[in-house]
């Protein structure tokens, strides 16, 4: 069975669409399956038009409808728990990724029993060039500094085998970076790639901050480069001030006394504060993650899960 996760936020115009079209081509194709839906706490009447579904279907259809928004990476982690499948699929709910490519990724998986999972990557970035540029900068830095790998483009457009998903959910942390948790597995995963399409209704929720937070998220996440940065950065100055130092005595001794020049003092003063308050920065960055994971909190708290009568 293949178990299809759908994390929905503000999307009440697309549910219905997204589900059936996933209903028209599982059935023509008789493949079994079943739809998880995550409401990630929408203001909106998704969860209504949800309900309406589950109360009507006659597949196997489940929600997870949270308690608040906690955000995708909760919603995809909340809908790989409460799925079954052998085949773990997950697609958005905007239609921007078409689910007639599931049937392909799926032929994918059974017929190479080598891969463990098919990621669809988009081969031409459909965006701005200012967010593409920055993006294509994350992800040279992010590959330059961290272990795991990272593909630019790869979507959360995926599918999975059972002992995949298993791996993942085994990763209990709560600041849930995806992508790196999906390389971090290991397994293998075949690139497909796709093109995107239009959103059927509604706006991207990813704002420019958001990403750049996300983006945060990712490397302090998956590597503590940053950290050794400071450390290699303190030692190179400890090391040129001291060089520094020397020439300035020997100075002194042949020259007599100098008084140095003030700008180049401040110069300096503001130029190790700025580097200080950085790496106190990048400290606190860890810190502060450290704090928050330690408390051990839930990723993701739903008040109900409503399961469709068929079974
Ligand atoms: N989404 C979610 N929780 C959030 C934000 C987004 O579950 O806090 C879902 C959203 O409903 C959609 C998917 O994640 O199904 C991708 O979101 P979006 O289309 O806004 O992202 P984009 O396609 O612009 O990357
Ligand atoms: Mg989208």
């Amino acid at each position: 069975m293949l178990s299809i996760i759908v994390p929905c936020y503000n999307e009440e115009k697309n549910i219905n669409i997204i589900y059936n079209t996933i209903v028209k081509i599982f059935h023509n194709k008789k493949i079994s399956f079943e739809i998880v839906f995550v409401n990630d706490g929408s203001c909106d009447n998704t969860i209504l038009e949800l309900k309406k579904i589950v109360n009507e279907t006659s597949s196997n259809v489940k929600i997870v409808n949270f308690s608040r928004n906690f955000g995708k990476e909760a919603a995809m982690y909340a809908g790989l728990k409460e799925s079954s499948g052998d085949y773990v699929a997950i697609i958005d709910a905007d239609m921007q990724q078409n689910p007639s490519l599931l049937l392909k990724m799926l032929g994918i998986l059974e017929k190479n029993e080598d891969y463990d999972s098919v990621a669809a990557y988009q081969e031409t970035r459909k965006e701005g060039k200012i967010l593409g540029f920055f993006k294509k900068l994350f992800y040279k830095l992010i590959n330059k500094i961290s272990e795991v790998e990272f593909v630019n483009g790869a979507s959360d457009f995926r599918i999975f085998r059972r002992r995949m998903v298993d791996a993942i959910l085994s990763m209990q942390e709560y600041y849930r970076f995806s992508k790196g948790i999906f390389s971090w597995v290991g397994f293998n995963t075949y690139y497909m790639p796709y093109q995107v399409e239009e959103r059927a209704s509604g706006t991207s929720k990813w704002s420019f901050w958001k990403l750049f937070k996300y983006a945060i998220d990712g490397i302090v996440s998956f590597t503590t480069t940053p950290l050794r940065m400071a450390t290699i950065l303190g030692l190179i100055i400890s090391f040129g001030s001291f060089i520094y130092f020397l020439i300035v005595i020997i100075q002194t001794f042949i020259c007599g006394i100098d008084v140095p020049g003030y700008a180049s003092l401040i110069g300096i003063i503001l130029l190790l504060g700025g580097i200080q308050l950085l790496s106190l920065g990048i400290i606190g960055e860890y810190l502060a993650r450290t704090y928050i994971e330690n408390k051990k909190r839930p990723i993701y708290i739903a008040k109900e899960v409503i399961s469709s009568k068929k079974k």
